[in-house]
């Protein structure tokens, strides 16, 4: 019955929607695109699908109402064709997925919940491997998101921006930016010279962003020893300059327990710590590691931490895969309401709770089994427990959508 009234609901909010806000831009070389549909009803994925333009394909989805839109990011001379061989594969645009899920922050603890299917522990965070009281592996977890964990994809996105613009020297017209509509961000990036790339080489990219092997003594910085010769290590290196950066942050930063942590030994992190003022007076002038009692061996291990820190935390499947469907720009989300859009003006000021929020006008009365407090726009609201509460529609679409609470 709730199940029932929940989706009768948002089919015809989305359904609204899709027939009044025309909310597609241009895609680019549309009929050359394979698209797919979840439905609202069954979940079921329906796809091989083609359109000529934006038109027949906002008449499609105003018709069907799908819970999910995605698109294919290669371009192929049939795109209806179901089989893979005879789409005519013809290139794909590079794609990068960051999502809140696969970053660690700690807000996970306050807002994510496991619990064992079997002999009910429970705990905050995210969910164990295997029970840790009985071993089962049969474990039910509920995810959230929040600003803090939306920041932290903002964070890893303007790492990867600056890795397209720097070390890939692609243009702002290249690239495009979108919150996803859930937890994170996508990155299009539309360029003749990247499109004809096959699996390994977009793996080789993958690997170079995410610094997958990044090796410290290849760039020499451990054993560097003058301005001049660390200047011309950063002119030949964008990824240099991110070690030099992050090294220094983690000289200033670091404490004892950190330092331990990366595998410095006890003494040479004491050393390390004492001289801290010293290291970071030498940093840019490249004798910060002629602190008599730190190594090379630490250097390596603190350039190898910072190597860490500076790759970018991206979904590596999505990038590698030249047949991969995304969410169509400007469509639903349906775990949250929102909207796939474009970021359009300056990155760091984007709130995606205020600009991918969709429905806009009226109330809905919601019954929420659960729910941790949460912010859509300005407002807070939350934290609720089997409770009867009158929500503005964006927030009640979020919770129901979310699968917490249902329509009374
Ligand atoms: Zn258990
Ligand atoms: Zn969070």
């Amino acid at each position: 019955m709730e199940r029932e009234r929940n989706l009768r609901f948002l089919k015809n909010l989305f359904k609204r929607f899709y027939e009044q806000e025309a909310p597609l831009e241009k895609i680019s070389a549309i009929k050359y695109r394979e698209f797919g549909f979840l439905t609202l009803e069954m979940h079921t994925m329906i796809r091989h699908l083609s359109f000529e333009s934006e038109n027949s394909l906002v008449k499609f989805l105003s018709e069907k109402v799908p819970a999910d839109c995605y698109r294919s990011t290669a371009y192929y001379l049939n795109p209806s064709a179901t089989n893979m061989g005879e789409k005519e594969w013809l290139g794909a645009d590079l794609v990068f997925d960051i999502d809140a899920d696969h970053i660690p922050s700690s807000c996970k603890k306050k807002h994510d919940r496991w619990k064992c299917l079997d002999c009910e522990e429970n705990g905050y965070g995210s969910a164990p491997g295997a029970c840790p009281k009985c071993g089962s592996k049969r474990i039910d977890e509920k995810v959230w998101f929040c600003s803090e964990c939306l920041e932290a994809a903002k964070m890893e996105t303007v790492k990867l921006l600056e890795f397209l613009n720097l070390d890939f020297g692609l243009t702002d017209q290249e690239v495009s930016i979108y919150f996803s509509g859930h937890r994170g961000y996508h990155v299009h990036v539309e360029s003749e010279e990247f499109k004809t790339l096959d699996q390994d080489a977009r793996r080789e990219i993958v690997d170079y962003i995410t610094g997958l092997g990044a090796e410290p003594s290849l760039h020499g910085l451990e054993s560097i020893t003058s301005e001049e010769e660390l200047d011309k290590t950063l002119k030949f290196s964008a990824w240099a300059e991110r070690l030099m950066k992050n090294g220094y942050d983690i000289v200033l930063k670091y404490g004892l327990e950190d330092l331990l942590r990366i595998g410095l030994k006890d003494k040479v992190a004491l050393n390390l710590i004492n001289n801290k003022e010293k290291i970071i007076e030498l940093w840019w002038k490249g004798k910060f590691n002629q602190i008599v009692g730190v190594d090379e061996g630490a250097w390596r291990n603190i350039f190898l931490e910072a190597a860490k820190r500076s790759g970018v935390l991206i979904d590596t499947v999505v990038t590698a895969d030249v047949h991969r469907l995304i969410r169509l720009e400007g469509t639903l989300h349906s775990k949250t309401g929102f909207r796939k859009i474009r970021v359009l003006k300056d990155l760091d000021s984007f709130d995606p709770l205020k600009e991918a929020v969709t429905f806009k006008r009226g109330e809905a009365k919601v019954h929420v089994y659960e729910s941790p407090e949460f912010r859509v726009g300005d407002s807070i609201f939350g934290p609720y427990s089997e409770a009867d509460v009158e929500l503005p529609i964006s927030a009640a679409v979020l919770l129901i959508c979310k699968g917490l609470a249902y329509v009374i």
